[in-house]
């Protein structure tokens, strides 16, 4: 018995990107071009498997992408003087600060030191907070893709039981913002709930269930309230496998619509990730 609708990301995200090529069609027309600039301080393996699909996303689109690579060894101060030259740089209109930073730098301190105006990531406080006030200003990509899956499903947001599993700055607590401005009831639980084993209880009640814990099987299928939807936002390597938080197949046999792992959630992120570097750049040409 599979039953309810697969939520794939690629729908959403081929609406959202013909919208972006056109909005930089327009923009370059008037004489700019966006360009995106990603920062790495050392080498990650495993940030070249996000570079590279933001890069070929930002080609899709028509941005035009640069990375650059510091040494392992980078202190903070040079650190914060790229970020200041990056910031200063009119031909620059998007900062991604590739994480993890190494130990000895100040992964908030060299955040929160990016413009918010370039700050496509949407992680400083101003960007933040601005989300908390419901002021226009960059918003964390996952959440946006999260709140655009649940909308494709046509759900009326107003009063609905939400649960957000997972209260991160850049994941659960920005989900639970955009959901509550839509006047959503929202529960946000976390590993204490979990540990005093509360969390069945608040899924169980969930119309809407938001999944970011990076916790594989948390959710257990048959704790799914029927006809909810259930967005999963976990990501996790097992052997050579992504999974999700969410038992999907047992979830699915009561969830009206319910997304996959991988092919939901986070194919759609580098795309808002690029919609954000187009909302940056009108932003700088915007007079405050
Ligand atoms: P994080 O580690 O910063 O936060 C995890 C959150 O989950 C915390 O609030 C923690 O309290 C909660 N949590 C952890 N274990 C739990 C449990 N057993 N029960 C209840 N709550 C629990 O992580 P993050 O950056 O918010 O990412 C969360 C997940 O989302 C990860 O799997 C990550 O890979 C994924 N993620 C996906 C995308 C995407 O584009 N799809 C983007 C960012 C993060």
């Amino acid at each position: 018995m599979e039953r309810g609708n697969v939520l794939y990301g690629k729908i959403v995200r081929e609406k959202l990107i013909n919208e972006i090529r056109e909005e930089v069609k327009n923009l370059r027309k008037q004489g700019k071009s966006p360009l995106l600039m990603t920062l790495e301080v050392g080498d990650n393996p495993a940030s070249k498997v996000y570079l590279s699909s933001q890069r070929r996303t930002a080609e899709e689109v028509g941005i035009n992408y640069e990375s650059i690579q510091l040494s392992s060894e980078t202190t903070q101060e040079r650190l914060l003087n790229v970020i200041r030259d990056i910031n200063q740089d009119p031909y620059i209109n998007g900062l991604i600060l590739h994480m993890p930073l190494p130990g000895h730098i100040n992964a908030k301190i060299a955040q929160w030191s990016i413009d918010k105006k370039k700050d496509v990531e949407g992680v400083t406080p101003s960007n933040l907070g601005q989300l908390f006030l419901g002021m226009p200003g960059l918003i964390p990509c996952t959440a946006q893709s999260i709140v655009a899956l649940i909308k494709s499903t046509g759900v009326d947001l107003k009063g609905k039981e939400i649960t957000v599993i997972g209260h991160s700055d850049i994941v659960g607590k920005p989900v639970a913002m955009l959901l509550m401005q839509q006047e959503a009831t929202v529960t946000v639980c976390q590993y204490e709930t979990f540990k005093r084993g509360m969390l069945e209880k608040h899924v169980r009640n969930a119309e809407i269930l938001v999944v970011a814990a990076g916790y594989p099987g948390l959710v257990k299928g048959e704790w799914i309230k029927e006809g909810a939807i259930v967005i999963d936002a976990g990501i996790t390597a097992v052997e050579d496998k992504i999974v999700g938080d969410v038992d999907f197949k047992e979830a699915r046999k009561r969830a009206a619509y319910i997304t996959p792992v991988p092919g939901g959630v986070g194919i759609l992120t580098t795309a808002y990730l690029m919609k954000n570097t187009v909302e940056a750049l009108k932003w700088q040409l915007a007079a405050d």
